[in-house]
C-alpha cells in the first residue's frame, strides 16, 4: 500500500483537498488526487487522479560483431544494428532493438493518448443517505433549493523523464520483429502502441474478436484495477483461481489455466459486457472501473468518527454513471 499524505481544504476542513500517494515498494499502486467541491446547480464535484509514470527505455546490449552480423543478415537489417533479447511476461525471449529518438517520442505521445482514455469516463452518484455534499442554491426569483452533486472522475497522466518523483516505473522494449509480446503492468513493448486484436469465447461458446489498447489496459492495473473476472467476481474466474493450486494441471481446461490471468478472468465464457471491457479483452470502460475513484474519494473525507463511519457504510450503495448527470435537486 502506498503511503498517503493529505492536505486539508483551507475553507472547509471536512475535506482533504489533495491526497498524495508515494509508493513504498517498486510495484506499489500509487497516485495523487485532488477533490474540487462544487456548489452550483449545474456543476458537479470533481475528483482528479494524477498518475506520473517513468517509462524506462530498454535497449539491447551490444553483442559481439560475429554474433550480431549473421542475425542482422537473417533479419535483413544493416550489419551493425544492435540487437538483443528480452523476456516478455511469459518469459519468452523476444528479439529487441535500439530505440531511436523519434520512435521513443512517438511511444511517449501514444502512451499519453491511451492513458487519456480514462479521463471523464465515470460519474460517482451518491446514495440517498450520503447527504454530506448537499448544498443550498439560490435561484433568483425562485427561491432556495437543495442540491446533491455527483462526482466527476477525472484522470491526468504524466510521463516523467526520471524514476525519482514518478509513481511507478514501466520498462519498454522495442521489438525487432513483429512478434506476439505479452505485456504486463511494468513491461511493455513497442507493439503496445497499436490496438491489439484478441479473440474471446463468450458464454454461448461463440468466438468473437475484440480490439484492445494495451497501454490503456495496463494503466488500469497501475490504478489498482484487476481483470474484469476478479472485479466482477465472475464464477468461472474464481474457479480458475481455485484451480491454480490443483496438483494435476493437465486436467485444468485451457481457458481456466494461469489463475488470475486465465482466459476466463479476462471475461472468457461470460457476457459480452465483461469480455469487451478494457480490463477484459476489449476497450470499453465498464462502471466497475470507477473503483479507484470511489476508494480515493473516501480518503478525501475528514469527518468525525461517527459521521465517517456512517459515510463509509454508504460506500457499497454508490452507483456509477458513464455519462454526465448534473447535480440533483432534492
Ligand atoms: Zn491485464
Amino acid at each position: 500500500m502506498a503511503r498517503l499524505s493529505k492536505k486539508l481544504k483551507n475553507d472547509d476542513q471536512r475535506y482533504f483537498e489533495t491526497v498524495t500517494g508515494s509508493p513504498e515498494s517498486s510495484r506499489d499502486t500509487a497516485f495523487d488526487s485532488e477533490l474540487e467541491i462544487a456548489k452550483s446547480a449545474i456543476r458537479n464535484c470533481k475528483l482528479r487522479i494524477t498518475l506520473s509514470i517513468y517509462y524506462n527505455q530498454l535497449n539491447p546490449e551490444q553483442l559481439p560483431d560475429e554474433i550480431l552480423r549473421p542475425i542482422n543478415t537473417a533479419l535483413g537489417r544493416p550489419p551493425g544494428t544492435p540487437l538483443g533479447a528480452h523476456p516478455d511476461a511469459d518469459g519468452d525471449r523476444m528479439l529487441i532493438r535500439e530505440w531511436k529518438g523519434g520512435e521513443w517520442t512517438n511511444f511517449l505521445q501514444e502512451a499519453r493518448r491511451q492513458a487519456g482514455m480514462w479521463d471523464g469516463k465515470f460519474w460517482l452518484i451518491p446514495p440517498p443517505e450520503f447527504w454530506y455534499l448537499d448544498f443550498d442554491y439560490y435561484w433568483i426569483g425562485h427561491g432556495e433549493y437543495k442540491y446533491r452533486p455527483n462526482i466527476q472522475c477525472q484522470f491526468e497522466f504524466n510521463t516523467r523523464p526520471f524514476a525519482a518523483g514518478a509513481h511507478g516505473q514501466v520498462d519498454v522494449v522495442n521489438l525487432a520483429k513483429n512478434e506476439a509480446f505479452r505485456s504486463h503492468s511494468y513491461l511493455l513493448s513497442s507493439k503496445a502502441m497499436n490496438q491489439r486484436p484478441i479473440s474471446g469465447t463468450d458464454m454461448s461458446g461463440a468466438t468473437n474478436n475484440y480490439m484492445q489498447w494495451t497501454i490503456a489496459h495496463e494503466i488500469g492495473h497501475l490504478l489498482g484495477l484487476p481483470h474484469v473476472g476478479i472485479s466482477g467476481r465472475l464464477p468461472n474466474c474464481l474457479a480458475a483461481i481455485a484451480m491454480k493450486h490443483f496438483p494435476h494441471q493437465d486436467s485444468v481446461p485451457a481457458l481456466f489455466k494461469e489463475g488470475r490471468n486465465a482466459d476466463v478472468c479476462y471475461g472468457g465464457l461470460s457476457r459480452p459486457g465483461d469480455l469487451d471491457d478494457i480490463m477484459g479483452k476489449g476497450s470499453k470502460f465498464g462502471t466497475q472501473n470507477a473503483q479507484p475513484w470511489l476508494d480515493r474519494l473516501f480518503e478525501h473525507l475528514n469527518f468525525d468518527g461517527l459521521t465517517m463511519a456512517q459515510a463509509r457504510h454508504s460506500k457499497s450503495r454508490w452507483t456509477v454513471s458513464t455519462y454526465d448527470q448534473p447535480p440533483r435537486r432534492l
